[in-house]
């Protein structure tokens, strides 16, 4: 580690190791035991007197927390876990309201591959080894009519990405966070609400308990693109910035590994992708349109699909265990911020899957977010805080002209009935520069593994 990264780190690094006992990077945990909330969670010096005043006296069951906690973070998912590790891992009490139980999101399967850029992250809070299993990906096999090109995704100086479903890291953070590390979720928190009325943030929610309300410091909405943290922030604030693609694809969860590296195959009749889902399974992604449904798409067709467009009669059939279709849009929502909630992951910004990115992007945020909560809580230091959207944004908008590149390039270049030819043409060279250009080649990569 070096550089401006490094330095910033540093100083992280002695923050957390004086105020809260983080073991980062060799550094020693403290050996002065926390105090704990009723849920275990480490209670940070000082806080005891910040008692909850509820204003929502009719309720019928206010479960109101002793202690208010400094950070409320709602929903559990990629963006929400990892947060809530690094920021319990800090001894910053938060604590994650999510509305499914533990078992559907420890099931929920999406993503494949953390890019080096996080693999990086989850080294500097010391996690790496705890959370990213699976082997190193460093390769994608572009096909143009069946015809493969293997690109090489290493750089000299960075280390590889990882190979780990969504699904695995977000099995691996709620062991750490709750079994390592004494966290705080609230699995089946319905109703959820947010006010801003104060200078304190507000949050109200329901579970088989009753009715439970506090106040914190600092409010983050992981959440999703469908949740309600941003549906709180008052219109007008936010800008939302949207391109739809116009087709879709079929995701296809089946019972059949990759047998070489992941494919990315483009098509005279369409794209055909095949990304790794673990030792057993790949998931195949075939364009299709807008408008189609299950219906449309027997597992036969699924077969003959797979088999024409990447011209190999040779494929077997195999289970599909699951198939759902995703419209291919980018959208962003700037800023980032609303007073002191802050919007991490898809609540903030989807990509097409193409890029596959928005996981990485998810925890992109929540990395810079981590460091900033940590710095305005533990040395009154807000600065990070106040630059988090525009860090970020500056982020996505790369990864999102990277996510066209890529969803226009894998898709213009194959079915000519979208674009027409002349796009085919173009795509193809585009795509044929990755492996002519060293420059083109060079920036691919850096994509590929987030230093962008
Ligand atoms: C088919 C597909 C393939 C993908 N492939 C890739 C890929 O290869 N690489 C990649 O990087 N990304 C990929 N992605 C994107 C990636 O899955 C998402 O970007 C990632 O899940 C975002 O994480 P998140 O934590 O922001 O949101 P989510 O994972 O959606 O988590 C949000 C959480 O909030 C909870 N929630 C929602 N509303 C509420 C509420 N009102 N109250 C409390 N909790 C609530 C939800 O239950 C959920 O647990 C893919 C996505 C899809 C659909």
């Amino acid at each position: 580690m070096g550089g401006a990264a490094g330095l910033r780190l540093g100083r992280v690094e002695v923050r957390l190791e004086r105020h809260a006992g983080l073991r980062l990077l060799g550094y020693v945990r403290q050996t002065v035991s926390p105090r704990r909330t009723r849920q275990g969670v480490p209670i940070p010096p000082g806080l005891d007197d910040r008692t909850f005043k509820c204003e929502h006296s009719s309720m019928n069951n206010i479960n109101t927390p002793s202690v208010a906690p400094e950070v409320v973070i709602i929903g559990a998912g990629v963006a929400g876990l990892t947060l809530a590790t690094f920021l319990t891992r800090a001894g910053v009490h938060c604590v994650v309201l999510e509305r499914r139980d533990r078992a559907y999101i420890e099931q929920r399967n999406r993503a494949g591959v953390v890019e080096a850029r996080g693999v990086d992250v989850f080294e500097r809070w010391g996690l790496a080894d705890d959370l990213l299993g699976g082997p190193l990906a460093g390769a994608i096999d572009y096909r143009v009519n069946g015809a493969g090109r293997v690109f090489d995704t290493t750089l000299d100086g960075r280390g590889p990405s990882r190979f780990c479903t969504q699904q695995m890291l977000v099995n691996n953070l709620l062991h750490q966070l709750l079994d390592v590390l004494d966290g705080d979720v609230r699995f089946e928190a319905t109703d959820v609400t947010v006010s801003h009325d104060d200078s304190r943030p507000a949050v109200t929610w329901s579970d088989a308990e009753g009715t439970h309300a506090t106040s914190c410091t600092y409010l983050v909405g992981s959440d999703g693109d469908r949740g309600v943290s941003r549906d709180a922030i008052p219109d007008g604030v936010l800008t939302e910035y949207r391109y739809d693609f116009g087709y879709a694809w079929l995701a296809a969860l089946v019972e059949a590994p990759v047998t070489g590296d992941a494919i990315m195959a483009v098509s005279d009749h369409g794209f055909v992708g095949q990304l790794p889902r673990g030792p057993q399974r790949s998931r195949y992604y075939l364009q299709c349109r807008l408008e189609d449904t299950e219906q449309d798409w027997p597992d036969e067709r699924i077969w003959d699909e797979i088999r024409l467009r990447l011209n190999d009669q040779g494929i077997q059939d195999a289970a599909v265990v699951e198939k759902f279709f995703v419209p291919l849009r980018s959208v962003v929502r700037s800023p980032m911020r609303y007073r002191n909630l802050f919007l991490a992951g898809d609540a903030a910004h989807l990509v097409p899957p193409a890029s596959a990115k928005g996981m990485n992007l998810a925890l992109f945020d929540v990395g810079v977010l981590g460091e900033a909560l940590v710095a305005a809580l533990r040395d009154g230091d807000t600065a990070p805080l106040e630059a988090y959207s525009d860090t970020c944004l500056s982020h996505v908008w790369n990864y999102q002209d990277f996510a066209t590149w890529m969803t226009d390039t894998m898709h213009d270049a194959g079915d000519p009935t979208q674009h027409g030819i002349f796009r085919q043409m173009t795509a193809r060279a585009r795509l044929d520069q990755l492996f002519s250009s060293p420059t083109a080649a060079r920036l691919h990569r850096e994509y590929q593994l987030g230093y962008n």
